[in-house]
């Protein structure tokens, strides 16, 4: 039989959001004898480990997101829509979307996570974020008129709280986003903003556990910090954020310091981003869907979700759920397309076991942790794992030569490439 979506007699796929696992998901149901409707609300695949870079200017968007519909075009029995699912009907195997109503046979989930706030919503309103895209440039914006608006400010305390970037979590995106900030005042100011005194630029980490990266070895934890402070990162370990004013830029901490600032980057963890319409009692911990080792929603043959948004007991490593990192999601997306078509075929489904081979942060040039199949790595041998795997690992050779070009570029000139302001940032008020 020839492959067609449209031609084709095979049970109906819907797949709701293309990430890390429903990438790995239809890479391997291409040309296999299913149906597959591709539907998010982003017409590209965003490689979300490298958006701190594109926050702080060194890599363009472009350089770390795909279109999806490049990806799909090669794929007989895939098509793709750009729409966000609002709803999901189960009785009638049916999804509400902003471009209508589409019936499926099976149904797979892959929202992914959001922001977690903690239920705050003065810091949902003023914190930046680094979820998407459009937050990374709010990002960059926002930095770079910080450094402008610092330009023509004449009152000191004024300046002070301007110049405070404080960044909340230290897990490895705030890590990372510290560390690309440290280098910002150590390398950019003084080179872009000759009358702007750097050493009144402070970066501030916040965490509330005892060590940053803390799901890290400890000698991983402790050279990270280490590394952070030699770039001059302050960092604040078992402290946490009370509360943020922004018309005053006072964040108040745990330890009852007070920081001026206007700049909170919060990435103190995430939430699964779930859909409207599944039951409430299979919303899990960490608002994720509750479902068996095959990846099936408790309670439905029809049903699956992966990623991050999927929580599983069942892998006897990892009973209170798995992280919420790339690899799992990969993981689970290429198991499932694996029995789906054994659900086809009518043959048993494997339960799903993750393979933990690692993970890894970088704190600028030369230094990084890289913990991998057991290995501790640090420094400058960590900082080239890091980045020939994340060349590796990103999609499409031509985003490949664009990260590895703007690096060689901002290796050799010391600078961030990208230091513009295409769409300036106002805060919310
Ligand atoms: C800044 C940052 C840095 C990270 N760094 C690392 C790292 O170094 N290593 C690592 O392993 N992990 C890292 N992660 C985590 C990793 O990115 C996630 O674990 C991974 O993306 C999860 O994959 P997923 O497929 O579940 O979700 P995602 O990759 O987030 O994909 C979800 C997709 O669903 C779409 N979507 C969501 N809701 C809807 C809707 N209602 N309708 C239509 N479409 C929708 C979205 O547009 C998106 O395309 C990082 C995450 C962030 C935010």
């Amino acid at each position: 039989m020839k492959i067609n979506f449209y031609t084709m007699n095979a049970p109906h796929l819907i797949l709701i959001g293309c990430g890390f696992a429903g990438l790995e998901l239809i890479k391997k149901l291409n040309g296999k004898p299913i149906k597959v409707t591709v539907i998010d609300k982003n017409n590209y695949f965003n490689f979300q480990p490298l958006m701190y870079q594109v926050a702080s200017g060194g890599l363009g968007p472009d350089s770390i997101v795909y279109p999806l519909r490049k990806i799909v075009s090669k794929m007989p029995n895939v098509i793709f829509r750009m729409a966000e699912v609002n709803f999901i009907d189960t009785n009638q195997k049916q999804i509400y979307t902003s471009i209508g109503k589409i019936s499926y046979d099976y149904l797979c989930i892959a929202t992914g996570a959001k922001t977690n706030f903690f239920d705050n919503k003065e810091l949902e309103k003023y914190c930046m974020q680094l979820k998407s895209i459009p937050d990374a440039l709010d990002l960059r914006s926002d930095i770079l008129q910080e450094f402008e608006k610092a330009l023509s400010e004449s009152d000191s305390g004024k300046i002070e709280r301007i110049l405070n970037f404080v960044i909340v979590g230290g897990g490895p995106t705030g890590v990372e986003t510290a560390g690309a900030l440290a280098e910002i005042k150590k390398y950019v100011i003084p080179a872009d903003y000759k009358e702007l005194d750097a050493s009144k630029m402070h970066v501030y980490l916040i965490e509330a556990a005892p060590r940053v990266l803390s799901s890290m070895s400890e000698i991983s934890s402790r050279k990270a910090e280490f590394f952070l402070k030699q770039l001059g990162v302050e960092v604040l370990t078992n402290t946490s954020v009370i509360s943020y004013n922004a018309s005053n830029g006072q964040l108040t901490l745990s330890n009852n310091k007070v920081l001026e600032t206007d700049t909170v980057i919060w990435s103190a963890g995430v939430i699964g981003k779930t859909i409207e319409g599944i039951k409430t009692e299979l919303v899990s911990r960490g608002n994720r869907y509750k479902v068996d080792a095959f990846n099936r929603l408790e309670g439905y043959e029809d049903i699956f979700v992966i990623g991050d948004v999927a929580y599983m007991t069942s892998d006897k490593n990892y009973p209170n759920g798995h992280p919420m990192v790339a690899t799992v999601a990969q993981q689970q997306g290429r198991l499932l397309a694996k029995n789906i078509i054994r659900l086809l075929k009518k043959e048993p489904m494997q339960p799903f076991i993750y393979k933990n081979k690692g993970s890894m942060a970088t704190i600028g040039r030369h230094k990084a942790v890289f913990e991998i199949y057991g290995f501790k790595l640090q420094g400058y041998i960590a900082w080239l794992g890091w980045m020939f795997l994340h060349l590796m690992l990103l999609v499409g050779f031509r985003n490949r030569m664009m990260v590895f070009l703007n690096w060689l570029w901002n290796y050799i000139t010391y600078q961030r490439a990208i230091r513009i302001i295409t769409r300036p940032y106002t805060q919310k008020s």
